[in-house]
Parts: C-alpha cells; sequence; structure tokens
C-alpha cells in the first residue's frame, strides 16, 4: 500500500495562485513560496475583515484518541474535499506541524491517505518559517530579561521569579531545566532556566488569537515575564521587548495558503499545543476563511472535552465566531480501545469492547449540545473495521437521535465524505445552532473551572490546593477575573488519569498548579503530569526519515 508520501507525491499539484483564484484571493494579494505555498497580503485580509456577511463555521473534533490520532485532521480534508464537490465553497483552516511529533511518535499533521494537504514535506518541516519566527520572538524576549538583569536590574527582577522560559520546535527533554549564565561575572546572571517546545511558547498562543497586528503587538506587552521580590509581575512591555517582538512576527501573521491533493484551498496557519494552549489555528485564517469561502472546516486538537471546549470558550469568545454545526470523528478502533481493549488487538472485531466505548462517543456528542451546536458524527472508516462494527456505532447513535456518517475519504478522497457533506449542508441550512458559552466571563476563576469539570469532565469535585485557591483569587483581584480558563490535562480521558477510559463520572479532578497566560488572555489550570517539552521515544520517527538517490525525501508521514 502507498504511504501518505506516496500518495501525494504522485498528485500533481496546481500552481497556488490558481488555488487562490477560485477562494476568491487576487494574484496581487499573494506573497508566494516557491510554487505551491504563498501568504496572503495582510492588506487583503484587512479588506476582507471590513467586508460584510460570512461563511458557516464547522468545528471536528473526536473522541478521546489512541496515540496515533483518530483522524480529525484527515476528516476536516475530507470534509472541505467533498463539499467542494458538492459544489459549496468552502475553506480547510489547520495548525501548522510542529517539528517534536513529526521526528517522534505521532508524524506529521498533514492528514493521511487521499485526504492530505499539500506539499505535504514542506508544511511538515520548516513551511513558510512561522515556527522560526515565533521561536525568535520567544527568545528575544528571553534574551532581554536576562540582559536586563546584567545591566543593573532596574526594574528589579527577582532572577528566581523568572517564569518566562526559552523555545525550541523539538522534541528534546535534556532542555527542560538547566542552569543559565554559568561562568563568571561577565556571562550573565547565573538562574535557573528551560526550554519548552516552540508550539507551548505563550507567543504561539497569542499569535493564534490576536486579531491584528495591534492586538498582536498590544497581547505581547502583557506577557508576564516574572515577578519582583514583593509579587508584583513585569511584563515584556516593561522590558520595551513588545515591539521587536511584533516586528519579528509580522510577515508570519499573513495566513498560509495550500491546497488538498483534490485542489480545495486550505488556510495552515499558527499551531498551539492543545493542553497548556488553546490548541486551534489562528483566528487570522478562520476570520480570512469566513470572509471568503460559503462553509469554514476547522479542526480543534485532542478530544473534544479539551479541543472543541477551549475552541469554543477561548478561541470563539476571543475571535466573535459562532459555529453552525460540529462534527465528531469517531473510530471503531479507538472505541474498542476505549472499552478496554488491547492496543495490540484493536484491528479484531471485539463488539463487547466496542459497545463499552461507545459511551465515550455519546458523551462527547451530548457536550456539544450543551454549547448549542448540531452534532454529527463522523465514522472514519479503517480498513479493519467490520460491517456489524459500524451497523452497532450507528444504532447506538441513532438511539441518541444523532446521524453516525460512515466516511471513507481516507481511502477515497472526497468521493469518500459526499455523505458527510451533505449532512454537515443539511445543519447549516436547518440553522439550529444557537452558540453559548457554558460560563459566563463574569463568574469567578475557580468556579469556571468548577463548570468545565462537571458539564464537560462529569468529575465530581474539582481539588483546588489553598496555594492555587490564592493564586486565582490575587489575579481576580488583579483584574484578571474575566479570562476563560485553559485546561491542561492528559487527552487519553474525561478525567486527569490517562488509564480512565470510556465514560467516568465522579471522578476527581486535582489541580496541581496554575499559570497566567496574560497575553495569550487566559488561565491555564494544569491537572496532572503535562509536559511542555515533551522527549523523543526508543524508536523516534526520525530514524526512518532520509532522502532518497534523487535528493526527495523519504519516511515522512
Ligand atoms: P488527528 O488529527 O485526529 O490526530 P490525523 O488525521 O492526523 O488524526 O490521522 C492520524 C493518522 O491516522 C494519520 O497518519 C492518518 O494517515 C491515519 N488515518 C486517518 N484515517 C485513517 C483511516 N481511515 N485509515 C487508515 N489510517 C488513517
Ligand atoms: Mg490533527
Amino acid at each position: 500500500m502507498a504511504t501518505d508520501l506516496e500518495i501525494a507525491r504522485a498528485t500533481p499539484l496546481r500552481p497556488i495562485a490558481e488555488i487562490a483564484a477560485r477562494a476568491g484571493i487576487p494574484d496581487a494579494a499573494l506573497i508566494p513560496y516557491g510554487r505551491h505555498k504563498a501568504k496572503v497580503d495582510l492588506d487583503f485580509v484587512r479588506a476582507a475583515e471590513a467586508r460584510a456577511g460570512g461563511g458557516a463555521l464547522v468545528l471536528v473534533t473526536g473522541i478521546n484518541p489512541t496515540a496515533a490520532g483518530e483522524g480529525k485532521t484527515t476528516t476536516t480534508i475530507g470534509l472541505g474535499d467533498a463539499l467542494n464537490a458538492l459544489g459549496t465553497r468552502a475553506m480547510i483552516c489547520l495548525r501548522e506541524p510542529s517539528l517534536g511529533p513529526c521526528f517522534g511518535t505521532k508524524g506529521g499533521a498533514t492528514g493521511g491517505g487521499r485526504a492530505q494537504v499539500a506539499p505535504m514535506e514542506e508544511i511538515n518541516l520548516h513551511f513558510t518559517g512561522d515556527f522560526h519566527a515565533i521561536t525568535s520572538a520567544n527568545n528575544l524576549l528571553a534574551a532581554m530579561a536576562d540582559n536586563h538583569l546584567y545591566w543593573g536590574n532596574g526594574l528589579g527582577l527577582d532572577p528566581r521569579r523568572i517564569t518566562w522560559r526559552r523555545a525550541m520546535d523539538m522534541n528534546d527533554r535534556n532542555l527542560r531545566s538547566m542552569v543559565v549564565g554559568l561562568g563568571g561575572a561577565a556571562q550573565g546572571v547565573p538562574r535557573e532556566d528551560g526550554f519548552d517546545i516552540t508550539v507551548a511558547s505563550e507567543v504561539m498562543a497569542i499569535f493564534c488569537l490576536a486579531r491584528d497586528l495591534a492586538d498582536l503587538q498590544a497581547r505581547l506587552g502583557r506577557i508576564i515575564v516574572g515577578h519582583r521580590r514583593d509579587g508584583t509581575p513585569v511584563t515584556a512591555r516593561d522590558l520595551k521587548a513588545d515591539g521587536a517582538m511584533a516586528a519579528l512576527l509580522r510577515d508570519a501573521f499573513a495566513p498560509n495558503l495550500v491546497q488538498t491533493l483534490e485542489g480545495s484551498p486550505a488556510l495552515i496557519h499558527g499551531g498551539p499545543f492543545a493542553n497548556i494552549a488553546h490548541g486551534c489555528n489562528s483566528v487570522v485564517a478562520t476570520r480570512l476563511g469566513l470572509r471568503l469561502a460559503e462553509v469554514v472546516v476547522t479542526e480543534a486538537g485532542f478530544g473534544a472535552d479539551l479541543g472543541a471546549e477551549k475552541f469554543l470558550h477561548i478561541k470563539c469568545r476571543a475571535a466573535g465566531l459562532a459555529p453552525a454545526a460540529c462534527v465528531v470523528v469517531a473510530t471503531v478502533r479507538a472505541l474498542k480501545l476505549n472499552g478496554g481493549a488491547a492496543k495490540a488487538e484493536l484491528a479484531r472485531e471485539d463488539l463487547a469492547a466496542l459497545a463499552r466505548g461507545i459511551p465515550n462517543l455519546a458523551r462527547h456528542v451530548e457536550n456539544m449540545g450543551k454549547f448549542g451546536l448540531p452534532v454529527i458524527v463522523a465514522l472514519n472508516r479503517f480498513a479493519s473495521d467490520t460491517e456489524a462494527e459500524i451497523a452497532a456505532v450507528r444504532e447506538a447513535m441513532a438511539r441518541l437521535g444523532v446521524e453516525a456518517v460512515l466516511c471513507t475519504h481516507w481511502a477515497d478522497g472526497a468521493a469518500g465524505a459526499l455523505d458527510l457533506a451533505r449532512a454537515v449542508n443539511a445543519a447549516i441550512a436547518a440553522g439550529t445552532a444557537r452558540y453559548a458559552p457554558l460560563y459566563p466571563e463574569a463568574m469567578p476563576l475557580a468556579d469556571k473551572l468548577r463548570t468545565i469539570a462537571r458539564e464537560i469532565y462529569r468529575a465530581a469535585e474539582v481539588q483546588i490546593p489553598p496555594a492555587v485557591a490564592a493564586r486565582l483569587a490575587r489575579w481576580e483581584e488583579q483584574g484578571f477575573g474575566r479570562l476563560p480558563v485553559c485546561v491542561a490535562k492528559t487527552q487519553y480521558s474525561f478525567s486527569a488519569d490517562p488509564a480512565l477510559l470510556g465514560a467516568p463520572e465522579g471522578h476527581v479532578l486535582p489541580v496541581r498548579e496554575v499559570r497566567l497566560s496574560a497575553g495569550a488572555g487566559f488561565v491555564v489550570a494544569i491537572c496532572g503530569d503535562i509536559m511542555t517539552m515533551p522527549g523523543l521515544p526508543k524508536r523516534p520517527a526520525a530514524e526512518q526519515i532520509g532522502l532518497d538517490a534523487e535528493g526527495r525525501i523519504v519516511g515522512l508521514f
């Protein structure tokens, strides 16, 4: 069977200007990066913003996944292709892949099979350099903070209370904790430091939530770098770093246009983590898509308990968006895993494990309904799925009054997602969506956390240690009480325990730590072991990647 890379390479691509023209972007608004990638000029983006009207927003989310991912990206692309095939002008909006997973376990993030965005090697590796710009902006702030200490520390920043870390887009556990500034008085002020992966940087979250360049710079300025001995914060603005950071990000801030293997336009822009941050592509790209297309299909990372909840509470609120429908991607494999089947046995028919796992899907569906969204289940077919298993999922969803549409876009491209596209079009046409967040901005931070835990995770209780409660209270006094809460917890379970699969109830959500992302505009609640600098596995995917005799990249998946 052909690999994703082989399928992608065998498909001829069209000049990017042709894709742009079809999407309503004139040649003059394109900043080409080679023949198949282009940035969309920010003047055009601004002019499009000013236009009235806009398309319908469709969120693609999923059940609690297996480690391999369950096909949200693949389904987002397949659905976009199928909508276009039906004559509905659709734009796909996705995150940019990070090199960490690319060389680690999961692989790239450009879809799979016949539902891919291309050129996949370029998108998965350096693309248009956005991550370089974001990394540079992050590290400029770090360098300016240390330089400030070196030159006398006029702001009184406590070297032991600097929370701003350096960043690099690589899985490298050796960089998690270190002491910098060693070697004597001329080498800086010694202090503990460490690196986060670029996608975990607050700069990435800001990049993805800012509405325009002015908002970008204002948010960068609000970043809290650390604290003085008296506990008062020192910001990037205090260090006068915000202007240069914004300058480094200016070109990157223009959204990237590429195409799918079937010639649909796709905007791929920004890529924040879905745990420490909100996990979806830039607001700028999504809003541009809505001005250009009849339907924008976009993905939120992880399962719906994390990705969709944050999309709806953080991104939609920051960007003034209201989705028209929600697609929950499920696979028979992941449902069986949620029903207790062993990872090695997922290819074998197991109706009992499937029946035990279906409540996971049912709960995600019910949760999306709480936000006022019509829900369609996309059953992403794997070759090992049996007819009896597919029928079992469909029947269970029918009993809930929800349509589960079988999709084969991975194998068949647009043709495999036409039924899904019809169901999505019907949901949009019905106009039943009444998007409403589950908590108001004015609710106290701890109660926001309790609302998410109760309504989405079905936890009995949230454990907030006194030190954490005190921090939340202080932030409320300082005027940060209206921010949304961004929960960082495992993606594998509704709970904070990755082993608690299915649809657990009555569990306890332990909050270990809270962090204020004042620039991004959310409070992060860390529940469990969350890695902001992942490591590589014993056999990293990087071992398989290389160049062939013609100098083409091989082994990327
Ligand atoms: P997610 O966005 O949910 O993390 P992806 O869409 O990136 O998942 O897919 C994860 C991996 O699974 C990719 O390598 C993709 O090619 C593969 N995949 C997706 N759907 C199928 C399918 N129906 N059959 C086989 N492999 C699939
Ligand atoms: Mg994905």
